[in-house]
């Protein structure tokens, strides 16, 4: 049997030896800056142990991982009555599409694709006066991290081209399903989708997805039960249907566990009762997904045994 250590260091040079297969995503301009042949991955474990081998300290924008986080604070400032404004059935379709919208009446599939995640932006945007330092404050407390924040030019950048988002913003208003001002529910969109971290603190961030819901608290703060064990298996649930967009189905099969990617190269895996994985290389497949990042955690769950699926 291996031992984390080891699994890491074999999976960090088979990982850096298939550098180049993908492209950094561009769309967003200051994206397309991020030199893109790096790596890093990291373990925490529901124990207080980690592991991490590569760039795991070094920041990258989590964009839509932030998904994750935004929903689990929409279900807890709003509870189940959430489920009127957006579905929880994968989408099979883009991260960005917009052709379901149409024939499901502005209601977006779920919560983790563009469209979900924008109403439940409009949620908290709704719920909150300051969202970005709600979510920000949450943030910090998960990764006792009290310098976490949002990259300004990444998130100017996004806003800069958010045509797609916006429109999709307005087709929803159109159906009675936004509440607040799109411009104003877009600039929170891309501060939060800007948010930068680490995979050491990434991993860190979502240990309540695998500790029932609770937080182990670090460095003097005490433990938080942040969601209760039901609504932390329920966000575990989604993000194993719905937390890769198109390739949900793909990425269940290949590896089994709740993820949630972003175009940032970053992916999150709970492997409940046992840890959380964060992965992090900034070259994606054509569907917008780190291609080592799916490849090092496939390699993961095969060395470890972790795949209980
Ligand atoms: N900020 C990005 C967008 O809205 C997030 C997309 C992603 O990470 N898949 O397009």
């Amino acid at each position: 049997m291996h031992t984390l250590t080891t699994a890491l260091a074999q999976i960090n040079t088979e990982a850096r030896a298939l550098f180049g297969q993908g492209k950094v995503a561009d769309y967003i301009p200051a994206l397309a800056q991020v030199p893109p042949r790096q790596f890093g991955m990291a373990v925490a474990l529901v124990d207080g142990s980690t592991f991490h081998v590569g760039d795991a300290h070094t920041p990258f924008s989590l964009q839509s991982i932030t998904k994750l986080f935004t929903f689990v604070l929409a279900l807890k400032a709003i509870g189940e009555d959430l489920w009127k404004r957006v579905g929880r059935e994968p989408s099979g379709a883009a991260f960005n599409s917009m052709v379901q919208l149409e024939t499901e009446h502005g209601i977006p599939r779920n919560p983790f694709i563009n469209a979900g995640a924008l109403v439940i932006t409009d949620i908290l945007t709704t719920r909150y006066a300051h969202l970005d330092y709600a979510l920000l404050g949450a943030l910090r407390r998960l990764t006792d991290d009290p310098d976490l924040s949002w990259n300004a030019a990444v998130a100017k950048s996004e806003r800069d081209t958010a045509h797609r988002n916006m429109a999709m913003a307005y087709f929803m208003k159109s159906h009675g399903n936004f509440a607040n001002a799109p411009e104003l529910v877009l600039d929170n969109y891309c501060r939060q989708c800007a948010t930068e971290m680490n995979c050491a603190q990434l991993a860190q961030a979502t240990m309540f997805l695998a500790n029932a819901g609770r937080d182990l608290g670090r460095d003097g703060c005490p433990d938080e039960q942040f969601l209760s064990p039901d609504e932390a298996r329920r966000v575990n649930a989604l993000l194993l249907t719905c937390g890769a967009y198109d390739a949900a189905g793909d990425f269940a099969y290949r590896i089994g566990l709740p993820v949630k990617t972003g175009v940032g190269g970053g992916i999150v895996a709970i492997a409940p009762g046992v840890g959380t994985v964060a992965v992090w290389a900034p070259e994606l497949d054509a569907k917008g997904n780190s291609v080592l990042g799916a490849f090092a955690l496939e390699r993961l769950v095969k060395l470890t045994g972790w795949n209980h699926t």
